[in-house]
């Protein structure tokens, strides 16, 4: 409309050829100055997702929860290593480090997730046996017994797992008795464990979620997996610890949130050579993780299992986005995702 006026205006005075020209000249500024705006407008809407952590309320669609993001170093404000994928009001959780259930309380008390009640955790997929990853077993077989789960937990993880849980059911057999036989009200079947050791493929399916393990590698390890998760709405995938390798580029390539585990380059550098070898063989590094993400190109990048060795969270995301130009997420424990793609 505005456009014709002028050249209605303008045709009058006599000088048509010379308006058009600057006319159409103003039309396409415009047209550049709205693209621009779009551009800026998405860019900040990344950052501000990103400042936020994608963080998510208690949507019906699949979330994922960082229960633990921390390592061996026993880092006070990190649980071990231990996630939670809920889908439909049910928790499916990746290991199960020091402090698991604890952390679940903490994140249905903070965020409203019931799917983390003690009482409803069910089940556990297990990457590998690695302490830091496993120490929390018991605590998920016997507190949520305690409080209230009347189900055996299905635990899923490597060969090796059948013997891990017979030897923590005895550990445990005094309490076991004690409770049973005592006058606490308690339930049978709670405490038990259902194992299913695995193999790479598909592990689980239910209506809710389809989960394979694939392998990773990870030092010595003979077993060792990552998970991916296939809900209605998502694909998210669990590195569980390792160096780079193919499997997990198979596995993670275009899925919505990788989980991935890190150390910082950077630091490694000023680390003994016996630890240079170590976690070159068993970890994967922030430049690494960039080259890895570029290739698979997730949705959304999520950093756990961080070995800073006094790097901080901006120095690790930027090793990674040297080669990775989408969101990455340097997690923390009780975060919670959704996923760029909602
Ligand atoms: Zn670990
Ligand atoms: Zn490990």
């Amino acid at each position: 409309m505005e456009d014709k006026k002028i050249i209605r205006g303008k045709t009058r005075k006599g000088k048509t050829e010379k308006k058009i020209g600057l006319i159409s000249k103003i039309g396409f500024l415009r047209i550049l100055f709205f693209y621009f705006l779009m551009a800026m407008m998405s860019f900040a809407g990344a950052l501000n997702l990103e400042a936020r952590g994608l963080e998510a309320g208690a949507a019906a669609s699949t979330q994922l929860v960082l229960l633990g993001t921390g390592t061996p170093n026993c880092e006070p404000d990190r649980a071990g290593p231990a996630v939670a994928i809920i889908v439909d009001g049910v928790a499916y959780l990746v290991d199960c480090g020091p402090g698991v259930v604890r952390r679940a309380v903490a994140a249905f008390q903070e965020k409203k997730l019931e799917a983390l009640k003690p009482e409803r955790l069910g089940y556990v997929f297990i990457t590998h046996l690695h302490s830091d990853h496993t120490l929390g077993y018991p605590d998920l077989i016997f507190s949520p017994w305690v409080l209230g789960r009347d189900k055996p937990l299905q635990a899923y993880g490597p060969p090796g797992l059948k013997k891990m849980t017979r030897h923590l059911l005895k550990a445990y057999q005094e309490d076991i008795s004690v409770r049973l036989y005592g006058l606490q009200p308690v339930n049978r079947e709670g405490y038990q464990v259902r194992v299913h050791e695995v193999k790479e493929g598909l592990v689980f399916q239910d209506e809710r979620v389809k989960v394979e393990a694939f392998p990773v590698r990870h030092g010595a390890w003979p077993y060792a997996y990552g998970y991916r998760f296939q809900s209605r709405d998502k694909v998210i995938v669990v590195s569980g610890d390792t160096r780079p390798c193919p499997e997990l580029k198979v596995y993670a390539r275009g899925c919505d949130i990788l989980v991935h585990e890190v150390y910082s380059a950077a630091k490694l550098k000023e680390r003994s050579l016996e630890w240079q070898r170590y976690h070159q063989a068993n970890h994967t590094s922030g430049e690494e993780l960039g080259k890895i993400a570029q290739e698979v190109k997730p949705g959304l990048l999520v950093l756990t299992h961080q070995l800073y060795w006094g790097a901080t969270d901006k120095e690790l995301i930027q090793e990674v986005k040297a080669y990775f130009p989408g969101p990455v997420v340097s997690g923390r424990d009780l975060m919670v995702f959704k996923g760029i793609r909602d």
